[in-house]
């Protein structure tokens, strides 16, 4: 997935989200991207997430929602990304054998990532330029 979210300099919240689908998925499977809620959700009151991995996981959470619902409840972008993750860890037990991401970005402009695994990264653009981050891992 690539997701994209954005703070204008009038202070309002976009996102976009698009996918590569899942490796030999069945004919017909919707996956989380075009699901709101799920793989993207902003809400200009509080702040934006997406997401990457593996969709159903997303889904079933309504992940990118939580994030925001979290942000909203006073977590930072990264803590919400965390606790996200760590939800989807709890359930999954062994969840060393998936990939959940999740990147957020709040009114105030803060951002932040987290992952299962490590090596997710993204970028970030502002006006001093441009930059790649590491979100931070469960495992790493
Ligand atoms: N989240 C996508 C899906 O499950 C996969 C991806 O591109 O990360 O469809």
């Amino acid at each position: 997935t690539i997701g994209i979210l954005a703070l204008d300099q009038d202070g309002n919240l976009s996102g976009a989200c698009t996918t590569s689908g899942a490796a030999f998925k069945m004919h017909g499977r919707v996956g989380d991207s075009p699901i709101i809620g799920a793989g993207l959700y902003v809400d200009n009151e509080v702040g934006a997430a997406t997401a990457t991995g593996m969709g159903e996981l997303m889904i079933k959470t309504v992940g990118c929602h939580q994030v925001v619902e979290l942000m909203r409840h006073g977590y930072t972008p990264e803590e919400a990304c965390r606790e996200a993750v760590e939800r989807i860890a709890r359930k999954l037990g062994d969840y060393k054998k998936f990939q959940v991401g999740f990147l957020a970005l709040d009114k105030a402009g803060n951002y932040g990532a987290h992952c299962i695994h490590p090596g997710f990264n993204y970028a970030v653009r502002d006006s001093k330029g441009t930059q790649m981050t590491d979100s931070k891992s469960k495992l790493g």
